[in-house]
């Protein structure tokens, strides 16, 4: 195919897991798409997530972003069993509820808090304290005091997700080509828009939408430009094969451990604004490995694995940016999931294919709007 003559339907920039779930959600569509990556899929955040689908634990109040994130994990066992149907690949999606933990007097006047609001919302969750608690979590340490516990919650092992992503939309015949980076947007003549390479490239689609994560304001495009910031996240792995514990733990005051599938338990993370740096430092390490001993002792003896660190896409008001470009109706965004993108994902790609397909109407989006910051 000649790439300088051709006019794409779609162009996707970035094949994170929300570029990626778009493309996927546009597959039996007429469009001819295209996704381009600037280095490896998935290698900011999607590869660094811990795969939490954990919406109800993510939230300090009702709201759109709630919604959302329960829209999002409905679908997922069908989102994943089709991938995998596709590609042969397991995500290893575990629906194994999550309890979120207290280990002092204010922490569990804070769960209290946080389980009379979801409560009186018609959630279903359980407040456990003492023996009940004992009995259902026998493994935590005595210091644990009360949990909320989420029995419909779940999660997913994102970078498996994302391979097997990738393979399927290989096999639905959707072109990425890895190693673009796109560097700059312009209009180009009637309704098409051009973008341009680092490489010189040109490259002309009749829609672009832009889900470069934590990389937005890195892209020269026409101005408004929603402000995304990176928000750098350090995190771990254990091997720990004889865990007995299968639930995602939180525990206060921002740490989590995920026990996965295959033996290991991913332990995080730290949440800084530093720039583009995605580092790991023993300081980080401490600040969510410290709490762990007084509720899971036992994990800070498991063989350490492997340590990483990714960079969340961060709005100022912590929801993600969806839709159209208020000037640009052929350009739209989907990107600022920060710390819920793995979770957001099939939402996402359904919603984003819908406004393109004009399906979904872009009003029920308004609280995601691109144009909020200015
Ligand atoms: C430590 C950590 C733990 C997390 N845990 C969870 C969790 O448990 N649950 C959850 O739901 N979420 C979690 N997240 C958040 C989640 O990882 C992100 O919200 C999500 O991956 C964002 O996906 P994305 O596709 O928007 O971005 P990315 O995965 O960053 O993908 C964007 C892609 O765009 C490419 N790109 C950027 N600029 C350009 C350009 N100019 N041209 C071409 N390509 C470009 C990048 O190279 C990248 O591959 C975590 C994140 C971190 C860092």
């Amino acid at each position: 195919m000649n790439s300088k003559s051709t006019t794409w339907d779609i162009v996707i920039v970035g094949a994170g897991i929300i570029g990626c779930s778009i493309a996927w959600f546009l597959r039996n569509t007429p469009y001819k798409v295209l996704l381009l990556e600037r280095a490896e899929p998935g290698g900011l955040a999607t590869n660094a997530a811990a795969g939490i689908l954990g919406p109800l634990n993510e939230t300090e109040g009702p709201g759109p972003l709630l919604d959302l994130m329960q829209e999002s994990l409905a679908l997922y066992p069908d989102f994943v069993r089709e991938i995998q149907a596709a590609s042969g690949l397991s995500a290893d999606y575990v629906p194994s509820g999550i309890i979120s933990v207290a280990t002092t007097e204010s922490e569990e006047d804070q769960l209290e808090k946080r389980w009379i609001w979801q409560s009186g919302q018609g959630k279903d969750l359980k407040f456990l304290t003492g023996n009940s608690l004992r009995s259902a979590f026998p493994e935590l340490a005595n210091t644990v005091r009360a949990a909320i516990h989420y029995p419909h919650e779940a999660h997913v092992f994102a970078p498996r997700l994302l391979r097997g992503l990738l393979s399927a939309l290989a096999r639905q015949g959707i072109s990425l080509r890895p190693g673009t980076s796109v560097r700059r947007i312009r209009p180009g003549s009637g309704d098409i828009l051009v973008a341009e390479t680092s490489a010189g490239d040109r490259i002309q689609g009749r829609k672009f939408v832009l889900t470069p994560g934590a990389y937005l304001n890195e892209m020269d495009i026409p101005p408004p430009i929603p402000p995304v910031i990176p928000a750098n996240g350090q995190i771990l792995s254990v091997r720990a094969p004889d865990f007995p514990i299968r639930t995602v733990v939180f525990y206060p005051p921002k740490g989590y451990f995920v026990p996965k599938l295959d033996g290991t338990v991913v332990i995080g993370a730290t949440e800084e604004l530093v720039g583009y740096q995605t580092r790991v430092t023993p300081g980080g390490l401490i600040e969510f490995l410290e709490p762990l001993r007084r509720v899971c002792p036992r994990l800070l003896d498991s063989p350490l694995q492997l340590t990483w660190s990714g960079l969340r896409p961060k709005t100022p008001d912590g929801l993600p940016v969806l839709g159209v470009h208020p000037e640009h109706p052929n350009l739209l965004f989907a990107t600022g999931h920060y710390r819920n993108g793995i979770l957001l994902a099939p939402v996402t790609g359904r919603k984003i294919s819908g406004l393109i397909t004009g399906q979904i109407d872009a009003r029920t989006l308004s609280a995601f709007r691109p144009e909020r910051f200015s």
